[in-house]
């Protein structure tokens, strides 16, 4: 039976938590959160590149059906969706939440309160889609929830486009990783997504999370505890790459890793202006993915089913709908 607390639990007892909360604040006012490090003083409401205010903002929190089997469990994974990104895909299934900010301004104290109630509605996890441009906020709100009992694991559900200086100081606070390694090119990562030397960034990511966490741990049930899942999005004419990338994952941090390679791609958002991304991956192309995968070792993670795929994967956030 899987005992240990949660990492953030750990560093709350000590007074580190807090400690934590405090150097992520000193970030804030000439923001450098993100690979981006704009500048902005987010304290006095100055945006940079990610159009985040500096009050935080929250779209949906909710028991979410649709993550990897070990996240989703039977209960939901408990998912909080953050108002705005510092990447723009111009593919994003929720530009609705990461591009044009959709979502309302909450408190630190009722960020824990969400945190709590997901915890009260039987959630596996707490899972932050996507959080760093919110960190101060959500560790205070850490902070908060342990104090009143908050004991899930935390998911670290990220664009792959993250920072080594805010990476280390999450250490011990994330409990399970949840990265995209979306591309294998920086010129289509700048074209498709706006990122800057977006392969090594990520690959420097991949291994600070790994390092900081290891392998993935379940308990008796098969939910995840701890550890490190890679997503991989296979997109159309291989703009992501996708040999490219794997390669790099199984040459840095071994074929054990577990994967979760994805074929729900759809022409979402700014799409339909690039001709080669205004289709969906196709079955063949998916097929190549996994004869990749296979060939390579992977032997842990998870697949989709190609035909299951269509127009239910795009939530619509404004009409309320929920994701599962
Ligand atoms: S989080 Fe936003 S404001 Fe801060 S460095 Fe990144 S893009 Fe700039």
């Amino acid at each position: 039976m899987y005992t240990t607390l949660p990492g953030y639990k750990q560093l709350y007892a000590a007074g580190i938590l807090r400690e934590r909360a405090e150097l992520l604040w000193k970030m804030f006012s000439s923001c450098r959160l993100c690979p981006w490090q704009c500048g902005a003083d987010r304290t006095s409401g100055q945006r940079g590149r990610c159009q985040a205010p500096g009050e935080l903002k929250v779209a949906k929190a909710l028991a979410h059906f649709g993550e990897e089997p070990v996240l989703s469990g039977t209960r939901g994974a408990g998912t909080i969706f953050f108002s705005h990104c510092h990447l723009q895909c111009c593919f994003c299934q929720n530009y609705q939440i990461s591009q044009e900010g959709l979502g309302e301004v909450l408190t630190v104290e009722a960020l824990a309160q969400k945190m709590l109630s997901l915890q009260k509605a039987g959630c596996h996890n707490i899972s932050l889609v996507p959080p760093t441009h919110y960190l101060p906020h959500i560790v205070e709100a850490l902070c908060l929830a342990a104090a009143e009992g908050l004991s899930l694991p935390l998911v670290y559900n990220s664009n792959g486009y993250e920072s080594l200086e805010t990476l280390k100081l999450l250490s011990g606070v994330v409990d399970i990783y949840l990265p995209d390694a979306k591309y294998a090119n920086d010129a289509l990562a700048k074209k498709y997504s706006q990122a800057k030397d977006y392969s090594q960034i990520n690959l420097a990511a991949l291994r600070e999370m790994f390092a900081q966490v290891g392998p993935l741990v379940t308990d008796e049930n098969g939910t995840a505890r701890k550890g490190l899942i890679i997503r991989h999005l296979v997109l159309p004419a291989n703009i992501a790459g996708t040999q490219e990338v794997l390669e790099r994952i199984k040459s840095h941090l071994g074929s054990h890793i577990h994967m979760s390679l994805m074929c729900q791609y759809l022409p979402a958002y700014k799409a339909p202006l690039h001709q080669e991304l205004s289709k969906r991956t196709s079955s063949e192309e998916y097929d190549r993915a996994l004869v990749c995968l296979e060939a390579l070792g992977f032997e842990n993670g998870w697949l989709q089913e190609h035909e299951e795929i269509n127009g239910e994967f795009l939530p619509d956030f404004e009409k309320g709908e929920s994701w599962n």
